[in-house]
């Protein structure tokens, strides 16, 4: 077996060079309106999640470097679907990055809304593999009632070792003062996780966040040099009839 280079202690250049690769990969996998309906996968996968409008789309995108991969998930019938995508080179899949449709468009029926926040707790709460968890909010906004139940809802298992970032988007639409302060606020509410500033137009954070996503998915290769496209097994996909209990609604009012 070959030996990748080593992320981590390469220069911070190559580390994100690897992991940009890693990502420009990613393919569409599968969608589904519910948990149940995904394949269960012993690769770990990665949540983007965010109100609708935050800039998610754009994000990952943005990271993965396909004008449209993302934008298919606001494609009518997967709006309030939970659309997968595989990443992996060589055609061997490592990791999934999983994109939630926004939350909050005021557009759609309260029934919807409902029905999809329980969906997504549902899949936050209890997706076995899940791994880290991106939550995109606009800093010109804050963390919405909506993002702050999120939280909530995911608590536990950040405490229990989930990894979570919040990205703040369109950072080039702040000053620098802006940038710092919205930065050292979201640092007090994002309970422990990381913070980034990213900005798809002024090409800002891209790397960090690729960088930071690769080594959550890939802490054989970062801590010990291990190939990273082998230091998970990569199985095929096999359908879950696990039971899903119901979690608790993400609700607005
Ligand atoms: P989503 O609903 O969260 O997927 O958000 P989109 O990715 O569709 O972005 C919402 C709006 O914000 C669109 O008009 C984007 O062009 C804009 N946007 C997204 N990212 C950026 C960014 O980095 N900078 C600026 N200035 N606008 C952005």
């Amino acid at each position: 077996m070959t030996q990748a280079p080593r992320p981590s202690a390469a220069p911070i250049k190559s580390a994100a060079n690897i992991a940009l690769g890693w990502l420009h990969t990613a393919k569409f996998l599968t969608t589904a309106p519910q948990l149940h309906f995904l394949p269960a996968l012993d690769v770990p996968e990665i949540a983007f999640v965010g109100r609708s409008n935050a800039g998610k789309s754009t994000c990952i995108n943005t990271l993965t470097q396909q004008k449209q991969l993302a934008f298919a998930s606001k494609k009518p019938g997967r709006t309030q679907h939970i659309n997968l995508f595989s990443l992996g080179k060589q055609g061997v899949m490592d990791a999934v990055l999983t994109d939630l449709p926004g939350y909050g468009y005021a557009a759609v029926p309260k029934q919807d809304k409902i029905r999809w926040q329980q969906v997504m707790a549902n899949y936050l709460v209890t997706r076995e593999n899940l791994k880290a968890i991106v939550l995109m909010c606009d800093p010109r906004h804050g963390l919405t009632e909506l993002d702050e139940v999120l939280l909530e809802v995911i608590r536990p298992r950040v405490e229990e070792g989930l990894k979570f970032l919040v990205v703040l988007t369109k950072a080039d639409k702040l000053t620098r003062s802006e940038a710092a302060k919205a930065l050292s606020i979201m640092k007090l509410n994002a309970g422990g996780g990381e913070v980034r500033l990213f900005s798809a137009t002024k090409r800002m954070g891209i790397e960090e966040v690729a960088t930071l996503l690769w080594d959550w998915t890939h802490p054989a290769a970062s801590a010990d040099g291990a190939n990273g496209a082998n230091a998970l097994p990569a199985t095929a996909p096999k359908m879950s009839d696990a039971p899903v209990d119901e979690p608790p609604a993400l609700d607005e009012d």
